[in-house]
């Protein structure tokens, strides 16, 4: 069991010392929004200070004021993170990188773009698309970091065509708990040169070392795109369309479900019914959202008459076109806001974030569901049906919070024992943090666990980097 020690005055001004006084906070000066991240049921941890270093030299005294005083250090983006990852548990630091949001350069010979962590996803999206190129991964939460994307490898809307966040980091910088800077990966297409050191940081949640710069892969934007709506009867026939959707060889930009309750909720939040609810006289209970691309109209339009043709089979009621930008905006900002319409309707959640194979999404959903009303709490769900990862909401608005917590557990137990079962994994996109830690180690076995703790050693022998999250016990 590591040993930490608290942050006494002379610590603390050599901290301040390094950032200076308007980008260090301590003590009572520190904003209470630094203690959780956005699924504070996870528990609300004050750092003793907040440091907003502006460049990689920045971060590497930072860190080595701190291993030499044994002070925990807990990196943080926005904080946007739903598993309690940015959160310092143990005490001593949050080293926010928000104030490290610059885009640096442009090399548009190679396709890169390199820039510091603390860049919102929203940011570099825009600023891409203006060089005339897409940054492809696009989770829901825009004013994550780029940086936090990295951490915990980001999913999203776009996965299932483009891949995830790891697929698009090239090099980065990064600060090693010893305070050694060290520069991994290179502006290349391929590698087969050792063992990926680069790879490993990715997904890594701040626990073996501080991403300061990133070099990262954009592709040409898509010329066209389009949006379609298919309602089905139920969330098992809305599931059952998507490996006929994959099959027809369409290469779709994404394919999301949602379930009709959640529709109905972001309809009466956002005042914006863009999902119909009524198609051909029948009510719809689920929905599949398929964006598709391609480099001309006719292209789109052979792909569209090939999803009608699918979606026929398959049982979907209709397809429904989403013809203008400003409906599509709609509509993806529906699809965005799920998340903020639940939290806006419900006291107590919890989340999970499985990836399964496609063909047992709606098993799995099925079998949730059943065990949600045998514990007395409710669940909504929506997802990447075309990558297999459910996002499910545990819900209550009725019960207290310990009990809702015990319930929630022995929920949860079943759910993630069954997604083992399954061959899924714990988190598609969303990470481990602490709040998920006990399930990593039921899902990949001691040895995985023990070999993902024994890298963590080699890292960050003194255990200050992030400590007890991921696979770090103490
Ligand atoms: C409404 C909503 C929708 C969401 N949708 C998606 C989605 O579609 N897909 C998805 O994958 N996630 C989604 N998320 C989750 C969240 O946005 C992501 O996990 C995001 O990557 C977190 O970024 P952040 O900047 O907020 O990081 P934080 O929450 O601040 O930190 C997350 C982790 O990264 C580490 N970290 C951050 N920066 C660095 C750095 N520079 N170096 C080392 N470690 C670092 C932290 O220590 C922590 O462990 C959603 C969240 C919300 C609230």
């Amino acid at each position: 069991m590591p040993e930490y020690n608290k942050l006494n005055s002379e610590i603390a001004g050599k901290l301040c010392a390094v950032v200076g006084e308007r980008r260090f906070q301590l003590g009572d000066q520190v904003k209470p929004d630094y203690s959780h991240d956005e699924m504070p049921i996870y528990g609300k941890f004050m750092p003793e200070a907040v440091c907003l270093p502006e460049t990689t030299e920045e971060v590497a005294q930072i860190m080595r004021i701190c291993i030499e005083n044994k002070i925990p250090v807990t990196v943080r983006g926005t904080g946007t993170g739903l598993v309690g990852g940015c959160v310092p548990v143990h005490g001593g630091i949050v080293l926010s990188t928000e104030k490290m949001n610059k885009i640096i350069s442009y090399d548009m010979n190679n396709m890169v773009v390199h820039i510091q962590p603390g860049v919102l996803l929203c940011d570099l999206a825009a600023d891409a698309l203006a060089h005339g190129l897409m940054y492809p991964p696009d989770p829901g939460e825009k004013t994550a970091t780029v940086g936090g994307n990295v951490s915990t490898n980001a999913g999203g809307m776009r996965a299932v065509k483009y891949g995830v966040t790891r697929d698009y980091v090239l090099a980065m910088t990064v600060v090693l708990p010893s305070g050694e800077v060290m520069k991994l990966g290179k502006t290349v297409c391929k590698t087969s040169s050792g063992y990926s050191l680069l790879h490993l940081m990715v997904g890594s949640e701040g626990t073996l070392g501080i991403i300061t710069e990133l070099t990262l892969k954009l592709i040409p934007k898509p010329i066209k795109d389009v949006s379609l709506i298919l309602p089905f009867k139920d969330i098992a026939t809305a599931i059952a369309s998507v490996p006929a959707i994959k099959l027809a060889n369409l290469d779709p930009q994404s394919i999301e479900f949602m379930e009709r309750d959640i529709v109905d909720s972001s309809a009466a939040f956002t005042g914006n019914a863009v999902f119909p609810t009524v198609v051909n006289g029948k009510e719809a209970g689920a929905y599949i959202l398929v964006t598709l691309v391609g480099d001309s109209e006719a292209e789109l339009t052979m792909k569209m008459d090939r999803l009608g043709e699918v979606a026929e089979q398959v049982g979907a009621y209709d397809v429904l076109v989403v013809w203008t930008d400003s409906l599509k905006k709609d509509v993806w900002a529906a699809r965005s806001a799920f998340l903020t319409v639940i939290e806006a309707e419900t006291k107590l959640l919890d989340e999970m974030d499985v990836v399964v194979p496609v063909d047992r999404i709606a098993e799995f959903l099925v079998y949730t569901h059943d065990e949600a009303v045998k514990q007395g709490v409710y669940v909504r769900s929506f997802g990447h049906a075309g990558d297999g990862n459910l996002h499910i909401y545990c819900c209550s608005n009725d019960l207290e919070e310990d009990e809702f917590k015990r319930r929630v557990k022995a929920l949860m137990d079943k759910c993630y024992a069954k997604c083992t079962e399954f061959e899924g994994q714990v988190s598609g996109e969303h990470s481990i943090g602490h709040a998920k830690k006990e399930y990593l180690r039921q899902s990949v076995g001691d040895t995985a666990y023990s070999l993902m703790g024994a890298i963590k050693n080699v890292f960050d022998p003194d255990g200050i980097l992030n400590p007890g999250k991921v696979c770090h016990d103490i």
